[in-house]
C-alpha cells in the first residue's frame, strides 16, 4: 500500500528521516502510518545500525543486540503489528554467571543491575561473603541522610552509600558493564534505574526499593529475543517499509540540515531533499554536526562520546560446551585481571533455536570487550580500538578458555568475526537526564523537527522503540496542523 497520493486527493505531507537504525526506522513507520510521505537516509550500506545480522562460518548471527527488555510491551508490541508474534522466545532459563576473581558462580537472581533485593539470600553470601552481606543488609535500618535529595547521583554512589563496597565491586560493577559498558560510578542513577531513587525514599531502604520494582515487573524472564536473532526486526522493518512506499536511501550519508521557507533542506550523499518534516535519528555527535550550523547552542550539548565497544563472534566445534558450564554466559567482575572481555554470552546455549541450528557439539560465543571507566581508559585497558581484529581474536580464545573452563583452541574453531561499535552505546553519565533535556528544548525552539535515538531515549531497544514511536507521532501531529 504505498503511500503517494491519488488525483483528488490532498497532497501528502513529506518528511525525511536522517538514520536508519531501529530509532530511524520505527519512526519512518510511524509517519508512513500517518500517511505522510518519508524518505529515510541511512549513511552505511545497510539499515538496523546496532541491531543486524551477520555470517559466521554459514550461520546468521546477531552482530549486536540480541534481545530486548520484557518491562514493557513496546518491543513484542512492535513485532507482533510486523507479523513475528509467533517468533518471540524466551532465554534458557539458566540464567548468567559472575566471574570473579577466584572463581565463577551464578548470578543472584533477586536483583536490578545486580543489586540484590535480599543481601542475606545464599547466593548473595556465596558471592561476596557472609561480612560484606551483612554490611549489605544494613541498608535496611541506616538513614537515608540526603543521599537521596542530591542534584547528581550517580549508580556506584548509592550502591556504595547503602549496600558497601563489596556490592558494588563484585556484583554491580560487572552487570553495568555488561549491559551499558560502563562503570557505575559514571552511570546516572536516574537514567539507568528511573524510578530507583524515588522508590528508595518511599520504602526506606535501597533493598526494599529493589524488591518493589521487581514484584511489579512482568513475570517470566526479563528478557526475550526473536527466532532467528533480533535482526529479524530490522528485516522486517524494512520489508514493511517497502511495502507502504517509503523511500529508504543507504550510502546516503546527511552532511547538512537547514530551513528555508518554513521546508527542511536536507544534503545528503543521495542529493538534496526538501521536507516539511525532518527526524534526526542519527547518533548524538552526528546529531549535534548536523543542527549546530543552525542552532548554536547544540554545539555545547555535544554528548560525550559513548565507549568503543568490539564483540568478538567465535563459531566452534567443542562438545564439552554441550553441559552450558557456564549457564548463558559470563559477567566479569573487577579485579578478574587475567580476563580481558568484560562479558561472554553462551549463545547456543542462551537460545534453543540457535542450538537447534548448529545441533550438538558446536557453539557459538560472544565476547565484547571496552568499557567506560571514567578513568583514562589506557590505565585501566578498556579501550581496544588500537587492537587488531587478529589480535582481539587471539584474546577471546584465550578468555573464553578461562571463562569457560574448557580449553578453547585455533583448530577448535569453525568461523569467528569482530564487529566494532563507536557511537552506538552512548554513555548515560551523571547528569543526563539534564542535558537530555536542555537539548529537547533547544529542538524544540524549530518547528517540525523531532530528534530520536538512543543519545536520548537510552540505551536499549525498549527505550529507543517507545521514544522514536512518540516522537514521529508527535511530528506527524505537527505536520497535520497548519504551521503558525
Ligand atoms: C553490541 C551491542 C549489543 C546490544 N545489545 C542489546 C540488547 O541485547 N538489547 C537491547 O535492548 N539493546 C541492545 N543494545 C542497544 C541497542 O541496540 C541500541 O540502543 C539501539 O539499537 C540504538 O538504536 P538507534 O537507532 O538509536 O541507533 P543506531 O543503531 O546507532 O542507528 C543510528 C544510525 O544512524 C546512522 N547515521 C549516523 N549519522 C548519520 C548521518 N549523518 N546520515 C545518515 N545516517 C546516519 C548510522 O549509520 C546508524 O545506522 C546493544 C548495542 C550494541 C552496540
Amino acid at each position: 500500500m504505498p503511500n503517494r497520493q491519488h488525483a483528488g486527493q490532498a497532497k501528502a505531507a513529506t518528511a525525511v528521516v536522517v538514520g536508519g537504525g531501529i530509532a530511524g526506522l520505527v519512526s519512518a513507520r510511524e509517519l508512513a502510518l500517518q500517511g505522510i510521505d518519508v524518505t529515510v537516509f541511512e549513511a552505511s550500506g545497510h539499515c538496523g545500525g546496532c541491531v543486524r545480522r551477520h555470517d559466521v562460518a554459514g550461520f546468521l548471527l546477531d552482530a549486536g543486540a540480541e534481545s530486548f527488555a520484557t518491562r514493557s510491551k513496546a518491543v513484542s508490541d512492535l513485532a507482533e503489528e510486523l507479523g513475528l508474534g509467533d517468533e518471540l522466545v524466551q532465554p534458557d532459563p539458566a540464567g548468567a554467571w559472575l566471574q570473579l576473581p577466584e572463581s565463577a558462580r551464578p548470578l543472584p537472581k533477586s536483583g536490578i543491575l545486580g543489586i540484590p533485593a535480599d543481601p542475606m539470600e545464599p547466593g548473595v553470601i556465596a558471592a561476596i561473603g557472609r561480612a560484606a552481606a551483612l554490611r549489605a543488609a544494613a541498608d535496611k535500618v541506616l538513614p537515608l541522610g540526603n543521599l537521596l535529595g542530591k542534584d547528581r547521583l550517580s549508580l556506584g554512589e548509592l550502591v556504595r552509600t547503602r549496600m558497601g563496597h563489596s556490592v558494588l565491586e563484585r556484583l554491580v560493577t560487572p552487570v553495568a558493564a555488561g549491559v551499558y559498558s560502563a562503570d557505575p560510578d559514571v552511570l546516572d542513577v536516574d537514567s539507568v534505574a528511573p524510578g530507583l531513587r524515588a522508590s528508595v525514599a518511599s520504602h526506606g531502604s535501597l533493598q526494599a526499593a529493589v524488591g518493589a520494582m521487581r514484584k511489579a515487573a512482568p513475570a517470566g524472564s526479563a528478557v526475550a529475543g526473536i527466532n532467528g536473532g533480533m535482526g529479524r526486526l530490522t528485516e522486517a522493518l524494512l520489508a514493511d517499509l517497502a511495502q507502504r512506499g517509503v523511500s529508504v536511501r543507504t550510502k546516503a550519508r546527511v552532511s547538512a540540515v537547514s530551513k528555508h521557507d518554513g521546508e527542511w533542506r536536507v544534503e545528503s550523499a543521495a542529493g538534496t531533499f526538501q521536507a516539511q518534516g525532518l527526524v534526526i535519528a542519527a547518533d548524538g555527535g552526528s546529531a549535534v554536526d548536523l543542527l549546530a550550523p543552525g542552532l548554536p547552542g547544540f554545539e555545547g550539548l555535544r554528548p560525550e562520546p559513548g565507549p568503543a565497544v568490539a564483540l568478538v563472534t567465535l563459531v566452534l566445534d567443542e562438545p564439552e560446551l554441550d553441559a552450558h558450564p557456564r549457564g548463558t554466559g559470563l559477567l566479569v567482575a573487577a579485579g578478574a585481571d587475567r580476563i580481558r572481555a568484560k562479558a561472554l554470552t553462551h549463545a547456543t546455549a542462551k537460545w534453543p533455536w540457535l542450538a537447534a541450528q548448529t545441533g550438538p557439539g558446536t557453539h557459538v560465543l560472544r565476547l565484547s570487550y571496552g568499557r567506560a571507566t571514567g578513568k583514562p581508559e589506557s590505565a585501566r585497558g578498556e579501550d581496544f580500538t588500537g587492537w587488531a581484529d587478529e589480535a582481539l581474536y587471539r584474546q577471546a580464545l584465550a578468555d573464553a578458555t578461562e571463562l569457560m573452563g574448557v580449553p578453547v583452541a585455533d583448530a577448535d574453531i569453525l568461523g569467528w568475526k569482530v564487529v566494532r561499535w563507536t557511537a552506538a552505546l552512548p554513555s548515560a553519565t551523571v547528569g543526563h537526564r539534564d542535558r537530555v533535556a536542555a537539548v529537547r528544548e533547544l529542538a524544540g525552539t524549530w518547528e517540525r523537527l523531532q530528534l530520536a535515538g538512543a543519545w536520548l531515549a537510552g540505551t536499549g531497544l525498549v527505550a529507543v522503540v517507545t521514544d522514536a514511536r512518540a516522537r514521529s507521532r508527535q511530528l506527524a501531529a505537527e505536520l497535520a496542523a497548519p504551521p503558525s
